[in-house]
C-alpha cells in the first residue's frame, strides 16, 4: 500500500466523517485518509448509545443564548439538509414534536420571553399552554393521582421538527459518500494513532500502537477525548486542561413521552438541563438525562472505574486544572448539583435521587418505570483555559498553522459537524493550496 496521502485525518466519529467527506466532494485534494482506533466508526462519542440523538438547532437547548442559536442553527440545517437530500429519513434523520417546558411561575415568565425573542429566529416556533400541552405531550401534565398537576407549564417548540438524528448511521453514510466522491481516499480502523512527527520536508509521519507508518502534508485531528493529549504530546495546547464530564441516561418505556422535552436551564450549572429524547435506535424506550460526573477519564467503560486515564490525570496535575474544578465547587448549588450527579449512578438508590428530578418532567412517574441505561452514555470533554482559568463549554480548536490541527468537540460538536469541516476544509486548502468549491457546498446544503 502507498503509505502518502494529501491529508490525514485522526478520528472516525461525525467530525472526523464530516470533514472527510467534505474534502472529498468539495475540493481537488488527490488522496485522504481516515484513521480510526476502534474496529468500526462512530462507537465513542458519536455512536447512536452516547449521546441524546438531538440535532441541537438551539429552539428548546435553553442553556443557549439567541445568538449561540443563530450560529448553531446554521450548522443544524446544513445537517438536516444533508441527511434529507441523501434520503436518510427515518434511517438516520427522524422527525418528532419538540418542546421547552417552564414549570412554575419562574420558568413560565422566562419561556413566556424566550420565546418571543427566539420567534424571530425560528419559523414557526409554537408557544403552548398548559391545556394544549395536555394534549400533545399529556404526561407533562398528570400528576400522580391523576389529575392535572397543580403548577402552571408553558412550552415552546415544534408539533413536527427533523430533530432526531442517528450520528452514527450518519458517519457512516459521510464515510461511504466520501469514498464514492474519491475512490483514491482510504479508511483505515483498528489504527490508534500514538506517535505524530514532522519529517524533513514539513509532512507529518503517523505511527500506530503496531508501529504502522503513514505520512500526510496535513493532519486533522478529531480525536474526541485524545484530541487534547494528543496536542499537548506535540508540544501544543499545554495552557488546556480538561474536566472529562460523563453522561449517562435512564430509560423510561417509549409510550411515556410522544417527543422531546427539554427544561430550563439553571443558568448557575455548566451542563444542560435534564430532558427527556424518544430512542430512535432502540425502539419503546426514552431517555431521559444525560447526568453529569466527572471522572478522570477519557472515555467510557463498562466499570465505573474502568479507563481511568493517567495521562489526564498528569496534564491536570501540572497545571493546576484540578483546581479549576474544585473551585466551582465552592457555590452550594453547584455543590448540590455535583453530588446529586454521583448519586445517580449508584446501583439501587440511583433512581430513587433520579426520579425526583425526572418528574418534573412526568409527574406521574413510578419507580418501576425507570430503568438505568447500562452502557450508554459517554464522556463530555470540557476544556479548561487555564490562562483565564475557566471552564470553556462549547468547542476548542487548535490551529499550528504547520498543517496540523486539532479539533475538542464536547456538545453540540455533533450537531457543528458540517460547520465544523467547512472551516477545516478552508484552512486545508488554503495550506495545500488546493481549491474548495463552497458556493456548490453551500447550494446542496440549503
Ligand atoms: C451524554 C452526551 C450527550 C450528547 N448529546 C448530543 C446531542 O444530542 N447532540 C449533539 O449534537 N451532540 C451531543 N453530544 C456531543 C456529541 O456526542 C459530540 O460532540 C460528538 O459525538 C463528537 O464527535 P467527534 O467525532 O468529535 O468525537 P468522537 O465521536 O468521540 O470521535 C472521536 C474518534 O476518534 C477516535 N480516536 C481517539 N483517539 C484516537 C487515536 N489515538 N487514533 C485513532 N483514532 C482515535 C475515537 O475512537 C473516536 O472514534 C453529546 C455528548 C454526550 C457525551
Amino acid at each position: 500500500m502507498d503509505n502518502n496521502f494529501d491529508v490525514a485525518i485522526i478520528g472516525g466519529g461525525i467530525s472526523g466523517c464530516a470533514t472527510f467527506y467534505t474534502l472529498s466532494e468539495y475540493t481537488d485534494i488527490n488522496k485522504i485518509v481516515l484513521l480510526e482506533k476502534c474496529d468500526k466508526l462512530a462507537s465513542i462519542s458519536s455512536s447512536s448509545k452516547a449521546n441524546s440523538q438531538t440535532i441541537h438547532d438551539g429552539s428548546i437547548e435553553t442553556n443557549y443564548t439567541a445568538q449561540k442559536a443563530k450560529k448553531v442553527k446554521i450548522s443544524a440545517d446544513k445537517l438536516m439538509h444533508y441527511a434529507l437530500n441523501k434520503g436518510l429519513q427515518n434511517k438516520a434523520i427522524f422527525k418528532m414534536q419538540k418542546l421547552a417546558i417552564g414549570v412554575g411561575d419562574e420558568e413560565c415568565e422566562f419561556i413566556t420571553n424566550r420565546h418571543k425573542e427566539f420567534s424571530e429566529i425560528f419559523d414557526g416556533l409554537k408557544f403552548f399552554n398548559k391545556n394544549e400541552i395536555k394534549k400533545i405531550e399529556p404526561k407533562i401534565i398528570e400528576s400522580m393521582n391523576g389529575d392535572d398537576r397543580i403548577e402552571n407549564v408553558v412550552a415552546s417548540g415544534y408539533n413536527e421538527s427533523w430533530c432526531g438524528m442517528n450520528f452514527e448511521v450518519l458517519s457512516d453514510n459521510f464515510a461511504k459518500e466520501a469514498i464514492k466522491a474519491n475512490p483514491n481516499n482510504k479508511i483505515i480502523t483498528n489504527f490508534k494513532v500514538t506517535k505524530i512527527k514532522q519529517n524533513a520536508d514539513g509532512s507529518y509521519m503517523i505511527q500506530s500502537n503496531d508501529n504502522s507508518i503513514i505520512n500526510a502534508k496535513f493532519i486533522l485531528v478529531n480525536a474526541g477525548s485524545y484530541s487534547l493529549p494528543l496536542a499537548q504530546k506535540c508540544g501544543y495546547g499545554k495552557d488546556l486542561g480538561c474536566l472529562p464530564v460523563a453522561g449517562s441516561f435512564y430509560f423510561v418505556p417509549g409510550s411515556i413521552l410522544r417527543g422531546k422535552v427539554y427544561t430550563v436551564q439553571n443558568p448557575k450549572l455548566p451542563f444542560a438541563a435534564l430532558h427527556g429524547d424518544p430512542d430512535i435506535a432502540l425502539s419503546g424506550h426514552t431517555r431521559l438525562g444525560p447526568t453529569a460526573i466527572t471522572m478522570p477519564k477519557l472515555e467510557r467503560s463498562e466499570h465505573l472505574f474502568g479507563n481511568l486515564s493517567s495521562e489526564l490525570l498528569l496534564i491536570d496535575f501540572k497545571l493546576g486544572a484540578l483546581k479549576v474544578g474544585l473551585d466551582l465547587l465552592k457555590d452550594s448549588e453547584i455543590r448540590s448539583y455535583v453530588f446529586r450527579n454521583i448519586a445517580f449512578e449508584l446501583p439501587i438508590i440511583g433512581k430513587r435521587i433520579f426520579i425526583k428530578d425526572a418528574r418534573k418532567i412526568i409527574p406521574s412517574l413510578k419507580l418501576q418505570d425507570l430503568t438505568y441505561a447500562k452502557g450508554f452514555g459517554e464522556v463530555r470533554p470540557q476544556v479548561i483555559d487555564m490562562s483565564s482559568k475557566k471552564l470553556e463549554l462549547g468547542e476548542k480548536k487548535i490551529i499550528t498553522k504547520k498543517g496540523l490541527t486539532f479539533n475538542m468537540t464536547p456538545s453540540p460538536g455533533a450537531t457543528s459537524c458540517l460547520g465544523n469541516a467547512e472551516i477545516d476544509t478552508i484552512e486545508i486548502v488554503k495550506y495545500l493550496n488546493k481549491s474548495f468549491d463552497i458556493d456548490r457546498f453551500y447550494s446542496d446544503l440549503k
